[in-house]
């Protein structure tokens, strides 16, 4: 750009204009924004105004009250502009007017309601690409937009990554797209992304490759989320969509630079259509794949249920196990198909007959693809595509859509089964070493293997013949990879040796020779074998490359039987452990009758597991579920989520009868365990985790939270359990199974109405032992059995016969509590009761004046606590102020006794 002034006013341009380069920058100049230079020909002609001069320099401009029309009509078609506004009043400045830019427009940063269509999201997406390996390539994905607010991310990593990007950015169809500058050698991988099939076409927007790095991503989204952690956004197992989503943060926040990005209070995760969204601590918490406590994958759902008989289905499992459907068509048509499996017995037994033979496949054609396969892995391709046909005969009788689909997609390629039964000979050996191919596939390869053999028979006649004429017994005549073709004499026949023969070595005991006519042999032996390894060699790749033709035939066939396999083990499993179909609806109810645990029910044999029923539907949304310890709540709350899981795979259920309103998301808060290696606290990944749910859970959500504030004091833990209830029930409305200590929260069922509690209790007590009730039952309870439970475990009897005596103790003063005190109805009376036993462990956060006042409100009494004599409130207060110096750990039983008696004193 030529500089067509020196004035102030001018430099103030300038210093702006080298800062945006890229931008069309519009200068205010009072009621007026104008563009300069390049910028004024480029608007003059783009938006059809006057251009003018200004000191024999191009000037164009827009009036300030049109700016968003015109901005609107340059961005659209591709422009960025940076508006530089006046930032102080014109008629106050002293000098020069203060000038900056206070926000670059562009396609994906346009939020104004009358710019935009009211029907279309405004979507921006930030991608960046890492090469793994190869061939494949991690995609970082986040996608936002401004005028919503709305903001998530994802990441791919497998084969498909890109494939995958695509079709999500034609889902979102953003129109701006964020990469890293790249170097030359990367570009290409970003070409690869075929922008101009996007209707309408993106702004594509390249910013600094370290934007994208994960730590400044995170550290930057910490700070624009204003969170110290981003777990609670269930994000973290997505580190390349987290670069992408702080590099657009930080796009976003450059582009913006005067405005407010507030509006963005949360960043989720992408959701996938069609696929029930399960977040890395669910998958932890659940123990789908990998148990808590080792870490492999016994004990978990995944080991009880894969009885697949194939690798392709073995991962297939995996894969529907950690993306159930949300789809009803879709997992109706996998129920049928199960259940057409599970009824015709005998096809269904000769299908897995077959399938036990099937090799894998996928890894196969993918070395096939890559020219590394071994002769043996072709013979086993044959074995695998010989039982093609007979899959097909096992199922083509079977009337049910999905399984007559995948059999379509079953090739069982003969030309490939005969090529390789003709010509590969099942041996360990490398191509190349005259094993592999077999005689009569190759007549060429089969003279030379003629030379060969009669070699080695010539060599025998050639032993014969020199014994006798030298009258060496002992004359051997040998081939040896280090010296070749050879005659050995041993030291007591020297003597014998005739002229002809040449000396090749001399050993301790013996002599080595060459004659003329067998240097000759030796030679066309020679000759023969490395013909034998190129053609050999050459024959092989043919096949291979043959092969490599049918490699979509071949993956299809393996995908569709991947996808048989996961049907046929669902359907065994159905038959051997007596599951049920679940009928899966649109609606919001859960429904389980007689449920099990899947996992549990087979680890107890041969005790028997005792079923459960569970009902959540609107009226009965959140279940608060109490009972004593080891009585069976965790195991009731994995029970629904995993019968919930399997029902969504599509697979049947251990249960008498299941009725499953679709569910999309899974959100667990079961045992929380220390993270080391994050240095977070058990408390902290908790509230992380409740953060997740809390902020992601939608109506169609499956809660489960076990123990939710038991990290911290106990004041702070109920208030947290209990604030989390209340959000859960007013504002997420999930479906919600809640098993907690905290028996005061059975009293929230007294005041939201979609709250219902269940307990479960202890069928025989006494001193010696404790049997359980597994049945779930209404109401709730107030006894933990801490104390036999313990006793259950080992702890010594001399700590168990103290901890009963102090628990009598605390009982009995409990007890004594005043039912008149001062107008305390019997409810409270029975809350404060609840809170000296409970709480008297823990520093007092909550004032129990607040405690009262909220129990008040929530259950709708007549008078609330403010109307009660200041006497009552100041006992109450004193109460408090006793009861908040309470540090159990540092108090011998004496001093818990006196405390006690000041409470009652205090209390009366
Ligand atoms: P809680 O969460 O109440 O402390 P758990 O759910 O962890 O108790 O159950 C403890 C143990 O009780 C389980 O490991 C299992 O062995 C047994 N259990 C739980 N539920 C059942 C049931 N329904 N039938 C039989 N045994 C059960």
């Amino acid at each position: 750009m030529s500089k067509g002034g020196t004035t102030p006013l001018m430099e103030q341009y300038f210093s702006i204009k080298n800062k945006y380069q890229d931008e069309i920058v519009l200068f205010q100049l009072g009621d007026f924004y104008e563009a300069f230079f390049e910028d004024a020909e480029l608007i003059s002609k783009e938006l059809n105004i006057v251009l003018t001069s200004r000191s024999g320099s191009p000037l164009a401009g827009i009036p300030v009250k049109s700016l968003d029309q015109y901005v609107s009509k340059l961005v659209k078609k591709g422009y960025r502009i940076a508006i530089a506004d006046q930032l102080e009043d014109a008629s106050q400045a002293k000098g020069l007017v203060e000038r900056g830019v206070v926000r670059v427009v562009t396609k994906g940063t346009l939020f104004e309601d009358d710019l935009l269509d009211s029907k279309l999201n405004n979507y921006i997406a930030a991608l960046h690409l890492t090469k793994k390996g190869r061939k494949e390539l991690i995609v970082g994905l986040a996608i936002a937009d401004l005028s919503t607010g709305e903001f998530s991310l994802t990441e791919f990593t497998d084969e498909l990554s890109l494939n995958k990007t695509i079709t999500e950015l034609k889902k979102y169809l953003p129109s701006e797209i964020i990469f890293p500058r790249e170097s030359e050698d990367r570009v290409s991988l970003y070409k690869k992304i075929e922008f101009d099939d996007f209707k309408p076409s993106p702004l594509i927007t390249t910013v600094e490759n370290f934007w994208f790095t994960k730590e400044l991503a995170t550290q930057f989204l910490r700070k624009a989320f204003d969170v110290s952690s981003l777990d609670g956004f269930g994000i973290s197992e997505f580190p390349e969509g987290i670069g992408s989503a702080g590099a657009l943060m930080r796009y976003l926040s450059e582009t913006q630079v005067k405005q407010s990005l507030d509006n963005f209070t949360k960043i989720g995760p992408l959701k996938r259509d069609g696929m029930m969204y399960l977040d890395s601590s669910s998958i932890i918490s659940l123990e789908l794949i990998r148990n808590i406590w080792e870490n492999t994958s016994e004990g978990t759902l995944l080991e009880a249920f894969d009885h697949s008989l194939t690798p392709m289905g073995s991962r297939l499992i995996r894969q529907w196990l950690l993306h159930p459907l949300t789809e009803k068509e879709r997992i109706d048509q996998r129920l049928n198909a199960v259940e057409t499996l599970k009824l015709n017995v005998i096809p269904h037994q000769e299908m897995r007959t077959s399938l036990d033979q099937i090799t894998d496949l996928q890894r196969l054609i993918s070395r096939i693809a890559m020219e590394k396969s071994r002769p043996m892995e072709l013979i086993a391709l044959n074995l695998s595509l010989k039982q093609v046909p007979k899959l097909k005969k096992h199922l083509e009788k079977l009337d049910d859509i999905l399984i007559t689909n995948l059999i379509s997609t079953l090739h069982s390629l003969p030309e490939i089964c005969e090529l390789i039964s003709q010509a590969i000979n099942p041996t360990p050996n490398i191509p190349g070493s005259g094993e592999v191919i077999k005689k009569e596939f190759n007549e060429k390869l089969d003279y030379w293997h003629d030379i060969l053999s009669t070699s080695n028979l010539w060599l025998e006649e050639y032993e014969e013949e020199e014994c006798q004429k030298n009258d060496i017994p002992n004359l051997k005549v040998r081939n040896n990879k280090a010296i070749g073709f050879y005659i050995e004499v041993t030291k007591s026949h020297y003597s014998k040796v005739p002229e002809n023969y040449e000396l090749k070595k001399h050993l301790k005991n013996a002599k080595r020779y060459t004659t003329t006519e067998l240097q000759q042999r030796e030679q066309e032996f020679l000759r023969a074998e490395d013909e034998i390894r190129t053609l050999e060699l050459e024959i092989y790749s043919q096949i291979v490359r043959k092969i490599g033709t049918k490699i979509k035939e071949i993956q299809e066939t393996a995908e569709a039987i991947g996808q048989l396999d996961c049907l046929s083990c669902f359907a065994h499993i159905a038959e051997t452990r007596n599951y049920c179909r679940p009928e899966i609806t649109d609606s919001l109810t859960i429904n389980i009758k007689q449920g099990r645990h899947p996992v549990i029910e087979r680890i107890m044999v041969p005790e028997p597991f005792i079923p459960n029923d569970t009902i959540l539907n609107e009226e009965e949304r959140i279940l608060i579920i109490t009972g004593p310890n080891m009585g069976g709540k965790t195991t009731l709350l994995r029970q629904v989520a995993l019968i919930t899981i399997m029902a969504q795979m599509g697979s049947f259920v251990p249960a008498q009868s299941a009725e499953i309103g679709i569910v999309d998301r899974i959100f667990t808060r079961v045992g929380a365990f220390d993270n080391q290696i994050k240095q977070q606290s058990t408390f902290f990944i908790e509230m992380t985790e409740a953060a997740n749910l809390l902020n992601n859970a939608t109506e169609r959500s499956l809660v489960i939270l076990d123990e939710v504030g038991r990290g911290t004091s106990t004041y702070d833990g109920l208030s947290i359990a209990w604030g989390t209830v209340e959000y859960l029930h007013d504002i997420n409305k999930s479906r919600t199974l809640f098993a907690t200590h905290y028996h005061s929260l059975s009293d929230l069922e007294l005041t939201l109405p979609a709250i219902k509690n269940y307990h479960f209790d202890i069928l025989v007590e006494d001193s010696e032992r404790l049997i359980f009730d597994r049945r779930l039952k209404e109401h709730s309870t107030d006894k933990s059995f801490g104390i036999q439970v313990a006793k259950l475990a080992g702890v010594p009897q001399e700590v168990i016969s103290r901890a009963s005596e102090i628990l009598k103790l605390l009982d009995s003063q409990v007890e004594t509590i005043d039912p008149s005190i001062n107008g305390v109805k019997e409810e409270e009376r029975e809350v404060l009761k609840k809170l000296i036993k409970e709480e008297i462990s823990g520093p007092k956060q909550l004032s129990i004046i607040d405690f009262f006042a909220e129990e008040k409100g929530k259950k709708g009494m007549e008078q609330s606590l403010a109307d009660q004599s200041q006497e009552t409130i100041e006992s109450y207060n004193k109460l408090c102020k006793i009861i908040s110096k309470v540090n159990l750990d540092n108090m011998s039983i004496i001093e818990i006794q006196e405390l006690i008696q000041e409470l009652k004193r205090e209390i009366n």
